[in-house]
């Protein structure tokens, strides 16, 4: 059996590729990576997320057609990813024909299955563009929406509702017993306390929308972008003939559409729930919320250009507990890259292979498997405690170094203390695979015969 991991949502082609989406697609790929290489048949989706209001409106500012805005926006998200060595198994956009095709016999089976009213409700509200959602008074300040300090738009509209009410006991179930496990634990806590408060029925079209899907059963409706993204797991995993989702890996903003919506969706046609939704925290970039307004967005060619592809992998999931909050700074991220990979893991791999080199000596010995620890971390997605396992080892090989004095022994005994010493390299090299995989290639190589000086594999910044 496959299992199916994605890097959500699929970004919304609303905004460029920022660290924010580039941390999370990032640690997806890692997860991905590590299940193939245990000799999982492991799936990876990503892609961009192009229909509503907000991208038509987009548009219309950049002189060009909603899809013409989406295809450059969806262009950088694709060349981010493919610059950063994400290994994903497709890179899905909503705006492609199958995925028109399986959101509208999706819905049409919610309509079917009586999941959905016959007939449109009338619906007044307060609306968010620059969410695409509906906002309650309660969470306006002054009237405005507090991220947007936008006034939202009263609407007044027929919409059709999706009947999610009828799911909330089975979800309670479904959650409180792991059945569809969110994690941080803490998230799903929030998660039953919220569930248990109640559920209503939710819109799930547009009157007044012409850049999104039409409903299969009134055409003069348009399907809520939001509603039409979340099927884009289904498109993959069914054309895969992959199911349930094994992790959906989301911003803890989106952890409510992941975790009760598209699980009651499922379940409205018939088809199992995701096993597990996982919520990662956010960054803050010097102690303030990244914001195109502030002007401190952080960008993935900003971070490879100064640390490199595996340099950004590694600084992004070194720095901080995967699941908890981050600030970030380049001083925070410069130390890292100088403590742990110029000086710590570069340093070490020049010292072994030189005292190699001068003596002759290697070690043919290949056979290794990703530390029993290392596994274990990756599994329950601890990746940063796995970052911390395997610096570890780095700096136990070093102590090993001191303590031998290589440079002191002759014969059979220098012989004995450097295949050790390559032995450990080797072993630090496969349980980076899934976290830094060039870096670990190149490694594996150096030392995989004759071991020969090699340029630094991370130059000081
Ligand atoms: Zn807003």
């Amino acid at each position: 059996m496959g299992k199916f991991f994605d890097t959500t949502p699929i970004y919304y082609v609303n905004d460029v590729p920022h660290i924010g989406h580039t941390y999370t697609t990032v640690a997806a790929d890692i997860i991905a990576r590590f299940h193939k290489l245990q000799g999982d048949d492991s799936y990876l989706l990503t892609g961009t997320d192009e229909h509503g209001a907000k991208i038509s409106q987009a548009a219309e500012k950049h002189n060009q057609t909603p899809k013409e805005y989406a295809d450059t926006i969806s262009k950088e998200f694709n060349e981010a990813w493919d610059k950063l060595n994400i290994n994903y198994s497709r890179f899905i956009r909503t705006t492609d024909e199958d995925h028109i095709k399986t959101v509208r016999e999706f819905l049409q089976k919610m309509y079917d299955n009586d999941a959905v009213d016959k007939e449109p409700r009338l619906y007044k509200g307060l609306y968010c563009v620059g969410h695409e959602k509906f906002m309650s008074p309660e969470e306006l300040v002054d009237g405005l929406c507090p991220d947007h300090k936008t006034a939202p738009i009263e609407y007044s509209e027929e919409n059709y509702y999706f009947k999610l009410s009828l799911f909330q006991k089975q979800l309670e179930e479904l959650i409180s017993t792991d059945q569809i496990k969110i994690r941080p634990e803490t998230r799903k806590n929030e998660i039953l306390g919220k569930l248990k408060q109640g559920l209503e029925d939710i819109s799930i079209s547009r009157a007044n929308l012409e850049w999104g899907i039409p409903l299969p059963f009134n055409p003069k409706h348009s399907i809520y972008v939001w509603i039409d993204a979340l099927i884009n797991y289904y498109t993959f995993g069914k054309e895969k003939g992959i199911w349930p989702t094994d992790l959906h890996l989301v911003g803890k903003d989106i952890l409510w559409f992941h975790s009760v919506i598209w699980p009651a969706m499922l379940l409205s046609v018939g088809e199992q729930p995701p096993k597990e939704v996982f919520a990662h925290g956010f960054f803050s970039i010097g102690g303030q919320k990244m914001s195109k307004t502030i002007g401190n967005v952080i960008k993935p060619e900003e971070l490879i250009q100064k640390y490199g592809v595996d340099g950004t992998r590694y600084v992004l999931l070194a720095a901080f507990p995967f699941g908890e909050d981050g600030d970030f700074s380049w001083e925070l991220f410069d130390k890292l890259y100088n403590g742990n990979l110029a000086n710590g893991l570069g340093n070490l791999i020049a010292r072994v292979a030189k005292l190699a080199q001068d003596n002759n000596i290697s070690e043919p010995k290949n056979d290794f498997a990703i530390s029993e620890e290392v596994s274990q971390l990756i599994q329950n997605y601890h990746l940063n405690a796995a970052l911390t396992y395997i610096w570890n080892q780095i700096a136990d090989t070093d102590k090993l170094i001191n303590l031998q004095k290589p440079w002191t022994l002759k014969g059979g005994e220098l012989e004995t203390a450097l295949k050790e010493l390559i032995l450990h390299i080797k072993q630090i090299a496969h349980n980076l695979q899934p976290f830094m995989p060039e870096t670990s290639e190149k490694i594996l190589k150096q030392f995989a015969g004759e071991v020969t000086v090699q340029p630094p594999l991370f130059p000081r910044i």
